[in-house]
């Protein structure tokens, strides 16, 4: 699929942004669909079926945490999270809402951009390298992963990823046991070398075990993670 087709959902209640980050994403090629409160950003989401959502933090009716969970229990689409100050996006990532990156304002919309085309980068890859295998559901004890369809279940029970989230269970299911660095995680799928960010994994690896169970993935401290085998 070209990007130029890619539809993009901004969700930002300060008009001159919005337009401002919507101008930007046409020229890229975008279809750009624009929502300026929680609730109709939900509503939004729903009728157009975006390809990936620009989310402000602070929106009228509810905020932009609620529209991350209801539009994430529908299907798993993309979010790139907009906050106003550095500590909100610290206690974003500290949550695990499901964001799959952030950006703190002020920013600039050229970078906002190519954060958008690495994120669909990013799910781009991760259904190619399933899709070379179709049909190959992963079984790890009472863990199931359907790499064409997506899904994950622990003991039938089915579990909803965010595409990065999705990625990152998958990276680490391809070598059950195998302790992988923080900072090859952060390479392999955000595509970034600064090790500052490594906190990002971090929060993401506390969603999965939210979602799956706490026992399903081993901290090994000082170097980063692995998954367990699940009885
Ligand atoms: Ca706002």
């Amino acid at each position: 699929m070209r990007e130029g087709q890619r539809r993009i959902l901004v969700v930002e209640d300060e008009l001159t942004i919005a337009e401002s980050i919507a101008a930007r994403l046409r020229a890229e090629g975008f279809e750009v669909e624009l929502a300026h409160d929680g609730p109709s950003a939900v509503a939004k989401a729903e009728q157009v079926v975006p390809d990936l959502i620009v989310l402000d933090l602070m929106l009228p009716g509810f905020d932009g945490l609620e529209v991350c969970r209801q539009v994430q229990a529908h299907r798993p689409v993309p979010v790139l999270m907009l906050t106003a100050r550095d500590d909100e996006t610290d206690l974003l990532v500290g949550l695990a809402v499901g964001a799959d990156d952030y950006m703190t304002k002020p920013f600039s919309i050229r970078e906002l951009a190519a954060r958008v085309h690495a994120l669909l980068r990013r799910v781009d890859r991760s259904v190619d390298h399933f899709g070379k295998r179709p049909g190959s559901t992963i079984v790890l004890g009472d863990l199931e992963i359907d790499p064409v369809e997506r899904r994950v279940q622990r003991a039938g029970e089915p579990a909803h990823l965010t595409p990065t989230e999705f990625e990152l269970l998958a990276h680490l299911a391809g070598r059950p046991r195998a302790v992988v660095p923080r900072e090859r995680l952060l390479s392999e799928i955000w595509g970034w070398t600064d090790p500052a960010a490594t906190r990002t994994v971090d929060s993401h690896i506390k969603a999965l075990r939210r979602k799956l169970g706490a026992d399903l993935i081993r901290t090994v401290h000082g170097v980063g993670y692995a998954l367990e085998v699940p009885k």
